[in-house]
């Protein structure tokens, strides 16, 4: 059996785009509007020459906003707690969000070993948001670019002593 990885983070960070470039499929929707992945979806993932199966946490589209920490919290510790590492995925060009935060809490509670990944962090707008990651106190954050490809070797590096 593979090792698992769970992406986890909130809507729109960019966790289905990176599920989709690992499995080499599109089989997970990327959209522009928060929150599209309507469940949770399993692929597996080719990371130069690592193998390993993929979880890709859904969105909270029809959520009342009041309860979508509630909702993702349970979502998010169902997929850690079957997972090998979590890799937590956060917005550079956005920043630390309170809901960031939130989960690098639930995560910090859980033994699960987690990779931090500061995506969209392609181009100098993106600076900010990777040294302010710094302060969720889950490690050195990986800068990434999903939709771009960048920093898978840095993303390997991370994993391999996970898997
Ligand atoms: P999810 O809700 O976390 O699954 O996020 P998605 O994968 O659906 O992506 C949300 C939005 O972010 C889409 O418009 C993506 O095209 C965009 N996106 C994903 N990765 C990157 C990236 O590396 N850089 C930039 N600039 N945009 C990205
Ligand atoms: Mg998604």
């Amino acid at each position: 059996m593979l090792p698992t990885v769970a992406i986890v983070g909130r809507p729109n960070v960019g966790k289905s785009t990176l599920f989709n470039r690992l499995v080499g499929k599109k089989l997970a929707l990327v959209d522009d509007q928060p929150g599209v992945t309507r469940d949770r979806r399993e692929g597996e993932a080719h990371l130069l020459g690592l193998d390993f199966t993929i979880i890709d946490t859904a969105g909270y589209e029809d959520e009342d906003p009041q309860s979508l920490p509630g909702r993702m919290r349970i979502q998010t510790e169902a997929a850690v707690d079957n997972c090998d590492v979590a890799l937590f995925m956060i917005d550079a060009r956005a920043g630390i969000t309170p809901l960031d935060e939130e989960i690098a809490r639930w995560l910090r509670a859980n033994d699960a070993p987690v990779v931090l990944v500061a995506n969209k962090a392609e181009g100098k707008a993106a600076d900010p948001g990777v040294m302010e990651a710094f302060g969720l106190g889950l490690g050195e954050p990986i800068p990434f670019s999903a939709e771009h490809g960048q920093g898978l070797a840095d993303l390997f590096q991370a994993l391999l002593p996970h898997l």
